[in-house]
Formats: C-alpha cells, structure tokens, sequence
C-alpha cells in the first residue's frame, strides 16, 4: 500500500500492464486505419496520458485534436448526463475518420452526449477508444470499439484519471483502499 495527499491506495493496473495493453491497441489501431485519414480526438483532461502513450504506439500518420467537457463537480462523483463543452474542437471534422481517445467509460452518459455532437458535424467515420471500461455501471448503451481494460466499479485514479484534481500523473492505475 502506498500513501500520497493522505490518500491510502494500491495498484489497480501497473505502468507495465498499461503499457503492454497501450501497444497492443496502437497496433490494432494501426492495422485497421492503415492507409486511411486518422485524427485522434482526446478528451480533456482525463485522456491525455493515454493519447500521448497511444501516439507513441502508432505506426501510421495521424493528427490530434482536444475537446474538454465538464465533469463531475469536486462533490459529486456521478455522472448527471448533463455535459457542457469548455473547449470545442480546433478543426472541422467532415468526412473526418475521428477516434474518440477517452480515459474511462462508465454511466456512458458523458459519450453519448459527445457522439451526438460529433455525429451532427458528419465525420467520415467515428470510434471510440477507451483505456477503462466500468462495464457493469452503465446506464446508456454505446459501442465502445477499443477497450484498454474492463474493471469493477470502483473509483479510480492515477495515469491521468484525477482524485479531486490531484495524482493524475501516477504512472499506474490507483484505487483507493478506504
Ligand atoms: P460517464 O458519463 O460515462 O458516467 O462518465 C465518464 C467520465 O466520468 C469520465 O470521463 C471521467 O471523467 C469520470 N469518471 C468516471 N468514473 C471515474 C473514476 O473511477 N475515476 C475518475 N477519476 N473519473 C471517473
């Protein structure tokens, strides 16, 4: 067990399994975009290690682009399904292959609303990849196309998932122990 901001957590997923899986995604993604237009399209904040560890692993050409999203409050952590945009997309994305780069996918509340918006600016296709998946919490069904890993319905944090704004840059995925 490990101690930080007075927080007891543990490993959830180690830096070593991320990466493993983080290779074996960006090699699937690469086979399957090959020869085709790509642009990653991470959401902010929580995203954002796994877009820049993702990029790494890709063999084709892409580009990135970011959109941020309200969250859940620093009191409430449920999903109200009711998501406003703080930072909208730099370029349009018509006739686009966009690939949602997302950190966790739980009610699936938050993704849909984000599809919808996306879907209306007529991208040439639209997928989503996520590092988390809380399967057994969700409330909307959304085809998720890449899945990092399936985990139980805890909260997590770490490797860019934040605890109150904190502990984003762990390396590992953490869950709390009390
Ligand atoms: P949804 O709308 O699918 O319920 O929620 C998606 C968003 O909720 C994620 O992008 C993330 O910001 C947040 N979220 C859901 N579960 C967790 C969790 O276990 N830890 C953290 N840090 N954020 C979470």
């Amino acid at each position: 067990m490990e101690a930080n901001y007075n927080i007891p957590y543990e490993t959830l997923i180690s830096e070593h399994d991320l990466q493993n899986r983080i290779k074996e995604l960006g090699r699937q993604i690469s086979t399957d975009y090959a020869g085709q237009d790509l642009l990653l399209l991470c959401i902010l904040k929580g995203g954002v290690l796994f877009l820049t560890d993702l990029m790494r692993q890709l063999s084709i050409p892409h580009e990135i682009d970011f959109l941020a999203v309200s969250s859940y409050g620093k009191e409430v952590r449920e999903s109200t399904g009711v998501v406003r945009i703080l930072k909208d997309l730099d370029e349009p994305i018509a006739g686009r292959n966009v690939l949602i780069v997302e950190d966790i996918v739980d009610t699936g509340h938050t993704l849909t609303y984000i599809t919808n918006i996306l879907r209306a600016r007529q991208p040439g296709s639209l997928k989503i990849c996520t590092l988390l998946d809380k399967k057994e919490r969700r409330q909307v069904n959304i085809p998720v196309d890449y899945i990092g890993f399936t985990i139980p319905d805890k909260f997590v944090f770490g490797y860019g998932l934040d605890l109150d704004e904190k502990l984003r840059n762990l390396p590992f995925i953490a869950v709390a122990t009390q």
